[in-house]
């Protein structure tokens, strides 16, 4: 029954405070308003619900303008030990009923969840004594007689089931590899080795994917302690063996929470120690504390907390009396819903393993990718050139970036050569992408060719956007047949997989192309088929979301309108989540194209927002997103319609977003591409008829496309998918960026 669905709610933050928080509040409001339901901020988590009065606060549009780029939560957070007896809760009731409230989102940790379920069983109860102290009356207690709620996981610790990511995990990553490829600079001036502890109490994600993403060379987590009593000495032996392979310096990362198989903590210190003594190497420890929780929200936490905001709002709308709470989080790259309380148990469960020293059980429940990123790392670690196994004659794959560069693309091919030289290969790096093979820019790449790598922006073997014409294929041919190579490697974006999909149209003709050939995405404007998610593509997200915070801090002292230009040729990824994260009130798109009319509205929107006191207007156009209505055009139509009220600016983004080193996110993405391409190229140079694939990362999971449905997989002059998973979030992204009903600004 409609009439009994929630149409005020009540929304907050509570545990440790996490970065994207203020996305999700901002995105909950809005959304609430704009599907026609108050909205109340609890200040302070449930203290401020248990004490009332000023704390709950009733939401506006405007309330929630100006802090999505902003760490931490604005509604504030605390520990209430008050809500965890049933007078806390009594009194948590009776300040919900007096503001007519019937619907909760709660945003925390396992705790603050667990909290909120409590309420919800207890309400019917928690009214009826309201009513019998004469503190409500009956017909409000019938009237509420339910309270609905919803959960997000905010946590750095990406320590809840029922969701991929916690909303601030991504931002805490950002911060700890930024902080080891600092220490890694200094580390590698003076020879010394680092251990650096990272948060994480009871799980490893923060210190298995910092390492991963940084190169470390050891880690050690609460799920899977070393499975030997003398750990220390294999750990220093693997050390040692980078050492004498040529490494300058050496990081171990130690999660907070890391133990031994005994349940001893083992903390930074004693790693230190144990290398001081035993690896007789300089050592420091570095224990990196709060800084991993501070700081601005990374372009994914934004997204991320925007669309999980919207969509517990929409949730909670729909839901009934009879309906259980439910949690909402991100799987495989969709929003998704599932019972609340199931997965605060399961996540106790993880806990309760570790406790039984059950870490095999540990390590299952914490899922496929956790696990296979720990294997990677591992394997990655111990990797060292090996003899290949006996009756395997080793190979020689040869690897090229191609395309536009994007960062990550050194990051895939350190990974692709250290596996492969550990499978007894051998990697031979090809210059400058398609031209180097034409012109035969072969040459052998060894284990510490590509040391540092994992962190180092631009392509390091060069690339360019060349696709061999028809008549250089027969000099490709022989650089492949002179060059002994068993295999191709390409990492790249749209020409690189034109040009593989070229040398296999040709396989008839030379014999050399009748090589496995695997190309994996790597192109910021993520326009490939077959992966959501392109490697660079989150790099330059980041790239537009710094550069904007900027530009919208400059741009506040006068009211002015700025059209942003991205990146993204005909692909309207990174202006449509560049939008989503920037909080954007318009994005104009190459999939949509830009009418007269939609301009008409646009200035409609900007004159009567500015003439209520709006102070900035954010526009963000794709590069190609009209070949008439140029981002100069909007520019100068902007201000010349703005008669006076407010001014326009126009600031194109450029090559910085083809820039920078790669984000954590990317590198875990290149190096996990990369392991799955070694493993298909051995895979493959066996077979009498090889094959050749594009990569992709779709639902989760890895998987090869033949390279044969590359046409039939794109739009062709449009150079993008067919099919674009993102278009979907267009609708939220319109919502959040109206001036909203009744707004001032
Ligand atoms: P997190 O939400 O990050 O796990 P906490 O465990 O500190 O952080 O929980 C946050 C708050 O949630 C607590 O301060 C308390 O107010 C409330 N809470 C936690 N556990 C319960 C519980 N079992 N019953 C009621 N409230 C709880």
């Amino acid at each position: 029954m409609s009439t009994s669905r929630p149409k005020r709610l009540a929304l907050l933050t509570s545990g440790g405070d996490a970065p994207g928080m203020n996305a999700v509040v901002r995105a909950a409001v809005r959304t609430a308003l704009e599907r026609g339901a108050e909205v109340f901020a609890i200040e302070e988590g449930y203290q401020g619900l248990v004490d009332g009065g000023e704390r709950i606060r009733r939401m506006t549009w405007d309330s929630v303008g100006g802090i999505l780029h902003r760490g931490g939560t604005v509604i504030g957070t605390a520990r209430c030990s008050e809500m965890r007896g049933r007078e806390g809760r009594l009194s948590a009731a009776r300040n919900l009923l007096k503001e007519r409230i019937d619907g909760l989102v709660a945003v925390g940790g396992d705790g603050t969840l667990t909290g909120a379920d409590a309420l919800r069983r207890e309400w019917p109860g928690l009214l009826a004594e309201l009513v019998e102290k004469g503190e409500a009356t009956a017909e409000a207690a019938r009237a509420h007689a339910h309270l609905v709620v919803v959960g997000l996981v905010g946590s750095i610790d990406n320590d809840m089931a029922g969701t991929d990511m916690t909303i601030g995990a991504d931002t805490a990553l950002h911060r700890i590899v930024e902080a080891v490829d600092a220490l890694s600079s200094t580390a590698a001036s003076h020879q010394r080795t680092f251990v650096v502890e990272v948060m994480g109490r009871d799980c490893g994600y923060l210190a298995l994917m910092s390492a991963l993403a940084t190169g470390a060379n050891w880690v050690l987590i609460p799920e899977a302690p070393p499975d030997v009593d003398d750990w220390e000495a294999r750990m220093v032996e693997v050390l040692r063996e980078g050492r004498r392979a040529g490494r300058r310096h050496s990081t171990v990362i130690v999660a907070e929470g890391a133990r031994d198989r005994h349940g001893e903590p083992i903390s930074g210190e004693r790693v230190r120690r144990v290398l001081e003594e035993r690896l007789r190497a300089e050592s420091r420890v570095t224990v990196l504390g709060h800084v991993q929780r501070g700081g601005a929200p990374s372009a994914f936490d934004r997204t991320m907390g925007t669309l999980l905001g919207a969509a517990a709002v929409d949730e909670i709308l729909g839901m009934g009396p009879d309906d259980g709470p439910c949690l909402i989080g991100i799987r495989e790259n969709r929003v998704f819903r599932s019972p609340l309380m199931e997965n605060v148990q399961k996540t106790r469960s993880v806990g309760e393993a570790m406790a039984a020293k059950e870490f095999d059980r540990a390590m299952e429940l914490r899922g496929v990718g956790f696990r296979s990123s720990f294997r990677i790392f591992r394997t990655l670690v111990r990797a060292l050139p090996h003899e290949p196994r006996p009756g395997l004659r080793p190979r020689r794959f040869a690897i090229l970036t191609a395309g536009a560069p994007a960062p990550g693309m050194n990051t895939a091919v350190r990974v692709a050569v250290r596996l492969a030289i550990d499978r007894g290969h051998r990697a031979a790096g090809v210059r400058n992408g398609f031209e180097g093979l034409v012109r035969g820019e072969v040459e052998e790449l060894g284990w510490m060719s590509v040391h540092g790598w994992v962190a180092l922006g631009g392509a390091e073997l060069g690339t360019n956007r060349t696709v061999p014409r028809e008549e250089e294929l027969p000099a490709i041919a022989r650089t492949l047949e002179k060059g002994q190579i068993d295999g191709l490697l390409v990492v790249g974006g749209w020409s690189a997989y034109e040009a593989a999909h070229r040398l296999v149209a040709a396989r008839g003709e030379h014999r050399a192309f009748r090589v496995p050939i695997v190309c994996l995405p790597a192109a910021i404007d993520n326009n490939l088929p077959g992966s959501e998610l392109s490697i660079g593509a989150d790099t330059a997200l980041n790239s537009i979301v710094e550069a904007v915070d900027k530009i919208k801090q400059s741009a506040v002292a006068w009211k002015r309108c700025v059209v942003v230009e991205v990146m993204g040729r005909r692909c309207g990824y990174l202006a449509a989540m560049a939008g989503l994260a920037t909080g954007a009130e318009r994005v104009y798109l190459p999939e949509e194209g830009i009418t007269l009319g939609d301009l008409q509205r646009d200035l409609d929107l900007l004159v009567s927002g500015f003439a209520q006191g709006k102070r900035l207007g954010l526009m963000i156009r794709n590069e190609n997103a009209s070949p008439v209505f140029t981002t100069h055009f909007l520019r100068t139509l902007f201000e010349s319609e703005g008669r006076g009220l407010f001014d326009a600016r126009e600031a194109i983004l450029g090559h910085l977003q083809q820039g920078g080193n790669p984000t954590p996110f990317d590198r875990i993405l290149a190096t996990r591409f990369a392991a799955r391409a070694v493993e298909l190229l051995c895979d493959e140079s066996v077979k009498e008829d090889p094959a050749a694939v594009y990569l992709g990362f779709e639902k989760g999971k890895l998987q090869p496309f033949p390279l044969e449905g590359f046409p039939a997989a794109v739009e062709a002059v449009e150079q993008r998918p067919r099919e674009q998973w993102w278009t979907n979030l267009l609708p939220i992204l319109r919502i959040l960026a109206q001036p909203g009903p009744g707004a001032a600004a």
